[in-house]
């Protein structure tokens, strides 16, 4: 398959799919027969299109997902076999690794090998982890002072409204569409429009894995037409929400008018504290990766990293050695290690931040620029030092394969840094003092902090965020929880029940 095959895209979005909507178990176009252009981010070139569902799309994938859920057709099937269903669909990925990989760098421009190991792995590992707990959805029985029985039954919370972003398209929508369906609800997934086909690819998979007609529905359109009818709709019954804190926190507000629960996976700009104990090889290697994986478009990156004082300059000097030799292009290229970013907007927002960075002062100590890389959206990794704590490019979210680096003395200074932005997602500790990393440890704002390493991700450990980053956890039973409510059941004990 080559990029610039716009035929590669029909079989990049699955036979049967070719760029529909998927209501209520039946493949269709648009009602007004629109469509949005697929652009491939090495080129920058259309390689295909998709439906762009209307409102009244989302109305009938809503109509759809109320009625299966009501019908009881999944929610009321024992947990056991919505297990068994999904370890289907988790071995149907494990199958059509290659095809979710290739649609997966396709459309976001990720390097094909990290597509594989890291995209497909995860996601299908989600599936099988879900899957695992379906055979434990036990509730409780509760000890009660009066003369009385209670349990507490853990039920499904009906139709949920999958809001996924650009990024990690099938991690991202895996690490929802999984704990909801095990839990029994039914869903109505919305992609991001810039990357919309692995979402085809496994609403493929999962009917022929046996999830009933009308369970799983994906409309592809534009959010900023479809998201407020979406979230608020009134059989819509949960949102879980990935994308930016601004458009999470909009949602948030929409979905509240009608009390939904709402999980929010926002913004993140984490920082990385490097400590002058710390293995200074196997640390350089920890923050490369941690502010290139995925062209730094990763909620989790670690953008900001905070040096030791004395280690400052060497680690500079270290990082613009290293970098012009990490494998850049084409993603298509089994051993690229960072490809383009995924989009032409994607790449203006990070060139535009380091040339105001530049223009402010900043020392680019390596990259700084755009590469012209057959049309592509491609920009160079880059370092930035001498940058004060309040400029943009640290304060805020850049999304792009750009480190900021920042020295500091103490560790009280390293602390206060790290919880600096409003932000709470991610961090990471890089030390040999595990005392210490403990101590620092505690006293992050983040969902997640990671030592001696970045990333380490798990289907079975939670992250999420604080403060700006979120509300709620995914991944791990947490995450299954979210998808569930609460019924309380207590018998009378002093009124017999037989009349
Ligand atoms: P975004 O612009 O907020 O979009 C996220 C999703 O929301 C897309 O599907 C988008 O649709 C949709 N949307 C747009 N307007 C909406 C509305 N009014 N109501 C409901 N949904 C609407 O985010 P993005 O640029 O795709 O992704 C990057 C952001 O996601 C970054 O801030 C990153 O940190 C964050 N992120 C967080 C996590 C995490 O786990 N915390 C993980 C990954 C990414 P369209 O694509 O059609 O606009």
């Amino acid at each position: 398959m080559t990029l610039t095959d716009p035929a590669s895209t029909v079989a990049g979005t699955g036979e049967r799919a070719r760029g529909r909507l998927f209501i209520g178990g039946i493949w269709r176009d648009a009602s007004d027969g629109a469509v949005m252009d697929v652009i491939s981010p090495a080129t920058g070139r259309k390689v295909g299109e998709v439906a762009r569902a209307t409102t009244a799309d989302v109305d009938d994938a809503v109509a759809a997902a109320r009625a299966a859920f009501d019908s009881g057709a999944w929610s009321r099937l024992s947990s056991r076999e919505r297990a068994r269903i999904l370890q289907r669909a988790y071995a149907l990925m494990r199958e059509r690794t290659e095809e979710l990989a290739q649609a997966e760098s396709l459309d976001v421009g990720k390097p094909i090998t990290f597509a594989r190991i890291v995209d497909v792995n995860n996601a299908a590992e989600l599936y099988e982890f879900y899957a695992s707990l379906g055979h434990h959805l036990d509730g409780d029985v509760r000890e009660t002072t009066g003369n009385t029985h209670a349990y507490v039954k853990r039920e499904p919370i009906g139709v949920v409204a999958a809001i996924t972003p650009f990024n990690f398209p099938l991690i991202l929508s895996s690490s929802k569409i999984a704990p909801a369906l095990i839990a029994g609800n039914t869903i109505v997934h919305k992609p991001a429009s810039d990357t919309p086909l692995s979402a085809l690819i496994i609403a493929d998979i999962l009917q022929e894995a046996g999830v009933p007609d009308g369970v799983f529905n994906v409309v592809t359109g534009p959010g900023a037409a479809l998201g407020d009818h979406l979230v608020g709709h009134p059989d819509v019954d949960k949102v879980a929400f990935t994308g930016s804190t601004e458009i999470g926190a909009h949602a948030a507000a929409i979905a509240g008018r009608t009390l939904k629960p709402f999980t929010a996976e926002l913004g993140g700009n984490a920082a990385n504290i490097l400590f002058a104990d710390a293995d200074l090889n196997a640390a350089i290697n920890t923050v490369i990766s941690a502010f290139v994986f995925n062209s730094g478009q990763f909620c989790m990156a670690g953008p900001r990293l905070l040096v030791e004082r004395p280690l400052y300059e060497t680690v500079l000097g270290t990082l613009a050695d290293a970098l012009p030799h990490v494998p850049f292009g084409d993603p298509a290229d089994e051993g690229t290690v960072i490809g383009p970013l995924a989009s032409a907007n994607q790449l203006e927002k990070v060139a535009a931040m380091v040339d105001r960075a530049r223009a402010a002062g900043a020392r680019i100590v390596t990259g700084g620029e755009r590469a012209e890389l057959g049309g592509g959206f491609f920009y160079r990794p880059t370092v930035i030092a001498d940058v004060p704590n309040d400029a943009e490019v640290v304060a805020e979210e850049v999304f792009g394969p750009v480190l900021t680096v920042q020295a500091f003395d103490t560790e009280e200074e390293a602390i206060a840094l790290a919880n600096s932005t409003p932000y709470g997602l991610a961090s990471g500790i890089q030390t040999a003092d595990l005392a210490k990393a403990h101590r620092v440890a505690a006293r992050l704002d983040a969902g997640i902090t990671w030592v001696n390493g970045w990333a380490l991700l798990d289907p079975s450990v939670p992250f999420g965020g604080v403060k700006a980053s979120g509300w709620g956890r995914e991944n791990g039973p947490e995450a299954m929880a979210s998808y569930q409510r609460t019924h309380s059941i207590v018998f009378n004990l002093e009124t017999g029940a037989s009349a």
